[in-house]
């Protein structure tokens, strides 16, 4: 009921247009019972033709896109995927997936999409962002120099791995959209029908820019070998696959970067302080368990390595067995069933292949490489393996372990004793994606966090407290670094702002103040203000420009006003009270608080008199004081309007209370605050934060 009955001629999206492919192509099948479900194949595709059409026709589009409208393009990319996702399930069973391995690759794909596009809140509303802070570069504040991202013109060109087909896609697309570059994605073959049906549904939403996105399913051909410059390559699979295509001659010739995420030896530690019956023993067993069932162990995260201190080995073995005997394992569209099977038969082939090759140095204690019970299946006609826990009790003088990956339900017990053996044994795999501890001893998880982060992408330490919102070892997540060092490829992908910068030229720019407020759109300090004789506050957001500026007039801060300051605020620190004796303080006399100095800055560029587009103050960013502000001094503000991003007007739930009525079109509008003191000098720096109202809504 859920197969596609057929054999389905996977298409390529290419050119703008889905093309069947030529020849009879290759055959994939349903992992669960081998029935061939479509054919694929880029037999006579013109890769260089594919690649020039990314860089001419889509690149220019989407790098003149904003931030903001690349982010809401992702939402809007999100919900129409979520509105389909049932259709993907149903293709997704024949990859051997159950519902759950289905949910983490496609809603966590589409999640992926979200989160991406929350991103552009960090962002400019522009198509390019500045990096970092300005830097001074001369006495007289006449020159600076700054840091500028802008889109790369090239193609991003994903080279996936089978195990997620649409995950694999959606993680890396969302960074590529984002950054303003378009996309070619090639994933694994074996389960490219699933990745395909995802395109179809992106393509026909019209959603993304003309060519954003292109597909092919099958061999990569020649595609590598017209890649240039400003195109970015990322690999996922295989490190000897890695390996051929980093070293490829025109990756190394034009100098492509190339994002590489290969097999690794992950592992996971049992931390010394955990016993039988506490809350800790049974996450830890659970986990192990997840990462070797969830998606039969295909997973680049997947524990393969687990080390117990050597006194609970016994204990461990006993109880992971037991957990394990607990899994249903068959066909996915049964209900009870929650391990499905691997993604190819050739893919089961590899696994055991593998595992005898680590069975020459550890001993089975879980599982049998020839039969396995599964429920609505066969095994002769399914890719079913039972999960498989060897034990290994010499792991210093044992490389095979830490060597080999069998990319399946597999993973090998290892005793050690003491935490810097455990280290030590975690770094035997040369580089992996993900490494956790399960301890509740903050300094067991201190010394190995210091001590193990050097070889791990990502580490993660369980325990009771944190164990029930834990998204698990094995969850690479948006808002965090993927990738590790050494084996697991040296790459790194996502992690929130991190992960556009891949696809963003940063270029440092030398220049006046003005200069460089001009081309960056964002107000420098000490470049020259635009005073019209209009307060600010006055103008709409759309009559507002960067520079645009008031000095306000100067005000006496007395003495008086830091008493009354301390007594409303109840800040009655010494240095604010007239009767301290100051010597061997850091001040001569009774200072100002500096909130009060922000308080009195607020006071004297605010526009209070009548109502205007100012909607709210929402906060203050990057406060500081840099100078001390004695009684008798007087203070002035220099307020500039520093940077403005426009915003989406949001649906309101009228059932929703605090939100009744509608939104008002509004962008935010950040405005540089600089505090002065009688001889022009700063006492205080401080960006705050807006809404002002549009005249007209986006
Ligand atoms: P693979 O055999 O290395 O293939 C990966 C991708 O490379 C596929 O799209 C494959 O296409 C393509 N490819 C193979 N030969 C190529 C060539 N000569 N030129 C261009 N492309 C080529 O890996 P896999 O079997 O799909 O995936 C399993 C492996 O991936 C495991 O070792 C696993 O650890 C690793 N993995 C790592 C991560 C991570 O994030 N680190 C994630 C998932 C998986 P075809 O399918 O058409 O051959």
């Amino acid at each position: 009921m859920y197969e596609i009955l057929f054999m389905q001629k996977l298409g390529n999206f290419i050119l703008g247009k889905w093309t069947e492919h030529e020849g009879d192509g290759q055959v994939l099948y349903n992992a669960v019972n081998q029935t061939p479900i479509a054919t694929a194949s880029t037999q006579g595709l013109s890769f260089e033709d594919i690649l020039d059409y990314a860089r001419k026709k889509s690149n220019p589009a989407l790098r003149k896109m904003t931030f903001q409208e690349r982010g809401r393009m992702l939402k809007a990319l999100a919900l129409h995927l979520l509105e389909k996702k049932e259709k993907f399930y149903t293709i997704s069973y024949q990859t051997g997936a159950t519902r759950i391995d289905s949910w983490i690759d496609i809603e966590g794909g589409i999640g992926n999409l979200f989160s991406n596009a929350s991103l552009r809140r960090k962002l400019p509303d522009e198509s390019f962002a500045l990096d970092g802070e300005g830097i001074p570069l001369g006495k007289q504040n006449s020159f600076m120099g700054h840091h500028i991202l802008v889109p790369k013109e090239g193609v991003a060109v994903h080279i996936n791995a089978y195990n997620f087909p649409v995950w694999g896609m959606l993680e890396k697309i969302a960074v590529n959209l984002l950054a303003g570059v378009p996309a070619i994605v090639k994933p694994a073959t074996v389960t490219s029908y699933l990745t395909e049906a995802v395109v179809r549904e992106i393509i026909a939403s019209n959603i993304l820019p003309e060519g954003s996105l292109q597909l092919i399913c099958g061999s990569a051909g020649d595609l590598l070998n017209h890649v240039q410059s400003q195109d970015v390559v990322t690999f996922t699979g295989s490190a000897h696959i890695g390996l051929l295509l980093k070293s490829h001659p025109t990756i190394l010739s034009e100098a492509v970067p190339f994002n590489m995420e290969a097999d690794s030896l992950n592992c996971m530690v049992l931390g010394e302080d955990v016993k039988p019956g506490d809350v800790e023993w049974d996450i830890f067993i659970k986990e192990v368990k997840k990462e070797m069932t969830v998606k039969a162990g295909q997973k680049c995260t997947a524990v393969r390595r687990v080390f117990v201190p050597e006194n609970k080995l016994e204990e461990v073995c006993k109880a992971l067995s037991s957990e394990l005997d607990k899994t249903a394992i068959g066909n996915p569209l049964n209900e009870k069933v929650r391990m499905g099977s691997l993604a190819s038969m050739e893919q089961r082939d590899e696994v055991k292949k593998q595992v005898q090759q680590l069975l020459a140095s550890s001993q089975l204690i879980y599982g049998s490489l020839d039969s396995v019970s599964v429920i609505d299946a066969n095994i002769t006609t399914g890719a079913f393996i039972s999960p498989i826990v060897l034990l290994n009790e010499t792991p210093f003088a044992t490389e095979a372990p830490h060597n080999i990956e069998a990319f399946g339900p597999v993973s090998t017990i290892m005793p050690y004793k003491g935490i810097d053996d455990a280290i030590a044994l975690s770094k035997l795999g040369k580089g992996s994606l993900c490494s956790s501890i399960i301890t509740n001893h903050q300094q067991t998880a201190r010394k190995y966090v210091l001590g193990a982060a050097s070889h791990h992408g990502r580490i993660l330490v369980l325990n009771r407290e944190c164990a029930k919102e834990s998204t698990g070892h094995g969850s690479p997540l948006p808002l965090l670094v993927h990738g590790g060092p050494g084996r697991a490829g040296g790459g790194e992908e996502m992690g929130g702002l991190r992960g556009i910068k891949h696809y963003l030229q940063r270029t440092a720019i030398q220049g006046s103040p003005s200069m460089i407020t001009a081309i960056s759109n964002v107000y420098q300090p000490n470049a020259k203000g635009n005073n019209d004789n209009i307060h600010p506050f006055k103008k709409y957001f759309e009559e507002l420009s960067i520079g645009d500026q008031i000095i306000t007039e100067k005000r006496l801060i007395t003495s008086s006003d830091i008493d009354q300051f301390a007594n409303i605020s109840g800040d009655h620190f010494y240095a604010h009270l007239i009767n301290t004796d100051f010597s061997n303080t850091m001040f001569e006399e009774q200072v100002a608080h500096g909130y009060f100095i922000m308080s009195a800055a607020a006071g004297l560029f605010v526009d209070s008199y009548e109502k205007n587009p100012v909607l709210l103050n929402y906060g203050i960013d990057e406060l500081r004081f840099t100078k001390p502000l004695y009684a008798g001094s007087s203070l002035y503000i220099r307020f500039t309007c520093k940077e403005k991003i426009a915003q989406e007007m949001k649906e309101i739930n009228p059932d929703i209370p605090m939100t009744k009525g509608s939104d008002i079109p509004k962008g935010i509008v950040k405005w540089l605050v600089e505090m002065l003191d009688e001889k022009d000098e700063l006492v205080g720096i401080a960006t705050i934060l807006t809404m002002v109202e549009m005249k007209n809504k986006i």
